[in-house]
């Protein structure tokens, strides 16, 4: 059997794990940060154990916006997770 896989990204707050591009998801993780943006989420800078900003970004929900304390790398969440089939998104689960 030959099969085709094929990968949608659903952005997940770093803070409440609110997810954001459910039920179809984003090509790419641009794509889904840019719609994102306009739905008023942020993604603000991690930062260094000496306090300077570092690389990577936290992805934020409106909700965790307000008062969000910048996360060191360490202590980020996995940044991706592959779902079993039984808990991806599904249309009717969407508000
Ligand atoms: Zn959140």
């Amino acid at each position: 059997m030959s099969t085709l896989n094929f990968t949608r990204l659903v952005l997940v707050c770093d803070g409440c794990q609110k997810r954001h591009g459910e039920p179809h998801g984003h090509n790419s993780a641009q794509e889904a940060r840019i719609a994102a943006y306009v739905d008023g989420w942020r993604f603000p800078s991690t930062v260094r154990a000496d306090g300077t900003p570092g690389s990577a970004a936290s992805d934020v929900c409106p909700g965790c916006v307000p008062g969000w304390e910048p996360q060191s790398y360490q202590k980020r969440p996995g940044r991706s997770t592959r779902l079993p089939v039984d808990e991806a998104p599904r249309p009717e689960e969407s508000s």
